[in-house]
Order: structure tokens, then sequence, then C-alpha cells
């Protein structure tokens, strides 16, 4: 579904635009967490409504996400917002186009 609300506005000026666009690139896009799996690195994966898959890993101090370790933390974090990078990517390569 394209965002027509960011396409359509004009009120913040171009260096308004660009830091969002720079913000949305750093943070991704809130989508929700559908369901989880491991895959063949043993990392567990989170599959998001937009079908895009994210590793969530509990590496600390780098990665701290101790509630993927756990059954209970997993059950959870679904239907929780998780930044999606590719959506990001997604939606800009949609708006370099047009
Ligand atoms: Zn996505």
């Amino acid at each position: 579904m394209p965002d027509s609300s960011v396409q359509g506005r004009t009120n913040g000026g171009l260096a308004d635009l660009v830091m969002k666009a720079m913000q949305a690139k750093l943070v991704g896009i809130p989508r929700k967490i559908a369901d989880f799996h491991i895959d063949e690195d043993g990392e567990w994966v989170a599959e998001l409504e937009c079908g895009h898959e994210h590793q969530v890993r509990h590496n600390p101090p780098w990665t701290i996400n101790p509630w993927i370790t756990t059954p209970q933390g997993r059950l959870e974090h679904l239907d929780r917002d998780l930044p999606c990078s590719d959506c990001c990517l997604a939606q800009q390569a949609e708006t370099d186009r047009t």
C-alpha cells in the first residue's frame, strides 16, 4: 500500500523531507511481528506482517534482546512493532521512481 500522505505533503520543505527519509532509514518502518522461527544459523528470526524477516539476536553487549531467548518473551512480543528497514528501502525505491 503506497503511503500517499508522505508524497503528497509539501509543507515541510525539501530539507524536512530528506531528514524524515534519513530517520526512516535509521529506524525502519514499524511492522507488527506475526511469528518467529529459527534460521539455519540458529538465530531467532521475527516474521513481520509485511512479509519481511529480521534476525533478532541476543548478543550482549552489542544487541540486547533477552526476551527472544524465552518462549514467554517471544509470545509477549507477538503483535508488537519492529522497525523494518527492508520496508524503508522498498518505500525509498518507490519514491525515487516517481
Ligand atoms: Zn518490511
